[in-house]
């Protein structure tokens, strides 16, 4: 897949991530509402490979198969408290002799059960405004997705890299994932103060 080439508008990435949202509560998983109490490793999962089925045809997890030594791992900590979420790929010597590799997307779950108990007030997430905790955890993940195709792809993780415009066809973006949702907050919607923000650990 020539991942530069890679083009979404706006407004497709806006109808793709809602389109998520729904199949996500749709789902078999434990999130059943957009300020869902309960998730799982399962559901970082399920939430990883729709993103990957719908806007990379499957390329990730094929590349992640082709690369490591086992499927990507998900896990949700409690005790990071300093980033949203974390995108690592490790080296490890086996017995044998050999390197494996493994890639692991760790997704904060405190600090997300920590924000949207007032629903009035939204959050912001690597710089987007979110209403609920899924859209939240989209946000994480589709953050961290940039992470791992830059793991994959070009053996580093820093968004100062090549990396940050060629998902979603933006030229500019320097706060997020490219133009993710600049069309994403309903129109006419009156909002407050975000009262909390939620970064990743590469924006500092
Ligand atoms: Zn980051």
């Amino acid at each position: 897949m020539d991942l530069l080439a890679l083009h979404n508008s706006p407004e497709a990435v806006a109808a793709k991530t809602l389109a998520l949202h729904q199949a996500v509560l749709q789902g078999s998983g434990q999130i059943r509402e957009g300020n869902f109490t309960r998730i799982s490793n399962d559901d970082l999962a399920r939430l990883f490979h729709l993103y990957d089925h719908h806007f990379f045809n499957g390329w990730l997890g094929k590349a992640v198969t082709e690369k490591a030594q086992g499927p990507l791992l998900f896990r949700l900590s409690r005790t990071m408290t300093r980033a949203g979420g974390k995108t690592i790929k490790t080296r490890r010597l086996t017995a044998n002799g050999t390197w494996a590799t493994h890639y692991e997307i760790a997704v904060a779950s405190r600090m997300l059960f920590m924000t949207f108990n007032d629903v009035q007030r939204p959050v912001e997430v690597c710089g987007l405004i979110c209403h609920d905790r899924l859209q939240a955890l989209q946000r994480i993940m589709e953050h961290e997705i940039i992470h791992l195709v830059e793991l994959l792809a070009w053996n580093t993780s820093s968004l100062s890299s090549r990396g940050s415009d060629w998902w979603a066809g933006s030229t500019a973006s320097t706060t997020g994932p490219p133009s993710w949702s600049r069309a994403r907050t309903a129109p006419g919607t009156r909002m407050g103060k975000p009262t909390a923000s939620i970064t990743c650990r590469c924006r500092g």
